[in-house]
Parts: structure tokens; C-alpha cells; sequence
């Protein structure tokens, strides 16, 4: 028996698997084999590319609801998840990266992962500000009109008692 025409199966990168992708153009749907990142959660078959190139690997969503008493559900939202392009020309869009969008789904911000872990660190100084922020609201609805450092100290005559 020969073997000469036997192909090992290649090898598959750490932190890959080989998953089935669709590609379908026109009336043409092909199935291939593709190396994907294990944190990809996109569904390379359900939702097939019109060609290989097309091919992203997307991970889970992070995501932040403003919520609002106006009109609309949640009319300010931001998303965060991993992605990488394979094809790209640009290496930092190759390598994977953070993508960051609103509400409206456009193409947002890319970040590497220090760029990230820098945006994280705004969110939670920003968390406190907005905590800052509440304080100033509830203060001032506290004292109906009147300025909150009077209605403290008109408190402390009191006794406590405004
Ligand atoms: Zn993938």
C-alpha cells in the first residue's frame, strides 16, 4: 500500500476549532470548513457570508442600558464585544480586538485591549461621577427651591427637624 497519496489533516491553531461556514452567492451555496477562535459565538452557518473574505468571528455582547422616564425604551445604549477579521490588511483589525457600538448598530469604535482596559477604567471613574451626579439631583429635589446648604442649616437649628 501506498501512502504517497495520502494529505495529513492540518494542523489546527491553539485556541481554534474547525467549524462548517456557509457561503452562498446568488443561487450558489457552498459549504467549507473554517478555523475559528473559540470565543467566537458567531453562527458561521446560519447566517452564511457571500464570500470566504466576508468571513468575521464575533464573540458575546457586553451591553449598557441607559434607561429613561422620556420617550423610547432605552433610546442611549453601548455594546462591547471581541472580534477579528482574518483577510484584513490592517493588522490591528486582523488581531482581535474590542468593537464598541451604540444603539444604532454603526461602525463604531476599535479598540486593541489596552486601549480597552483604558475605556474600562473611564467607566468606573465615570460610574462615580454619575453617583456624584445623583447626589446633586436628590439634594436639590430635597430642598424644593431653596438652596440645600440653607435648608441644612435651617435643619441643624431644628434640631434635626427641617
Ligand atoms: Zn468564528
Amino acid at each position: 500500500m501506498t501512502t504517497s497519496n495520502v494529505h495529513p489533516f492540518p494542523a489546527i491553531k491553539p485556541g481554534h476549532r474547525l467549524v462548517p461556514a456557509k457561503i452562498e452567492s446568488g443561487a450558489t451555496s457552498t459549504l467549507i470548513y473554517i478555523e475559528c477562535p473559540t470565543w467566537c459565538t458567531e453562527d458561521h452557518l446560519g447566517e452564511p457570508v457571500r464570500a470566504v473574505e466576508d468571513v468575521m468571528h464575533r464573540g458575546d455582547t457586553a451591553n449598557l442600558y441607559a434607561p429613561t422616564f422620556g420617550y423610547g425604551a432605552y433610546p442611549v445604549q453601548m455594546h462591547a464585544w471581541v472580534e477579528c477579521d482574518p483577510v484584513a490588511t490592517d493588522p490591528q483589525f486582523r488581531a482581535a480586538h474590542i468593537s464598541v457600538s451604540d444603539a444604532g448598530g454603526n461602525d463604531g469604535s476599535h479598540l486593541t485591549p489596552a486601549m480597552a482596559d483604558k475605556l474600562a477604567d473611564d467607566m468606573v471613574s465615570m460610574a462615580s461621577q454619575l453617583r456624584t451626579l445623583a447626589r446633586t439631583a436628590r439634594l436639590h429635589n430635597a430642598a424644593g427651591d431653596s438652596d440645600p446648604s440653607m435648608d441644612e442649616a435651617l435643619r441643624r437649628i431644628r434640631g434635626g427637624v427641617a
